[in-house]
């Protein structure tokens, strides 16, 4: 379970409007399953022209170029590294911890795609040394423009399992 203010809710939903049709991405901090910061993060992919994306020089985006362009739509953020910093030092200073990371699927179901779980997978392999503890992965689905989806999942071995999700 984890619970949300709605306020939160309120402005993750307003982060992924304003971005669209590109997709949003940050951070959720708190305690005990419950999220009391946000921290709306820049995705560096939604500001990059096709042209750049192919200068960009990172293994996840050479990857990237070589999925079709729906593909591509579904997985397309990656989150500023300083700015992720930024955001995990300022809950650590704040004595609360990484609840989840979010990020929103413009043209897809509230659903982790087979990308995302590869992503997530990738960043259990090194989480432990970053000393944080499994984040859970929340996706704020615009399909139906007028009536945003959002769901959390625990992702684990390869394999997603929605957690109920509680705005208060
Ligand atoms: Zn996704």
């Amino acid at each position: 379970m984890l619970t949300i203010p709605t306020s939160i809710a309120e402005e993750m939903i307003a982060h992924a409007r304003k971005l669209d049709p590109h997709e949003c991405c940050g951070i959720l901090g708190g305690k005990d399953h419950t999220v009391s910061q946000h921290y709306p993060i820049t995705n560096i992919l939604a500001n990059l022209s096709e042209d750049e994306l192919g200068r960009f020089d990172g293994p996840k985006l050479s990857d990237l170029k070589q999925l079709s362009p729906e593909e591509r739509a579904d997985i397309a953020f990656q989150m500023d590294s300083q700015e992720m910093g930024k955001a995990l030092r300022d809950i650590r200073d704040k004595s609360i911890s990484l609840q989840a990371f979010y990020h929103s699927h413009t043209f897809s179901p509230a659903r982790p795609s087979q990308t995302d779980i590869t992503i997530a997978m990738e960043f259990e392999s090194y989480r432990e040394k970053l000393n944080l503890p499994e984040p859970l992965h929340l996706i704020i689905s615009l399909l139906d423009k007028s009536s945003p989806d959002i769901r959390a999942y625990r992702i684990v071995n390869h394999e997603s399992l929605e957690i109920r999700t509680i705005l208060t």
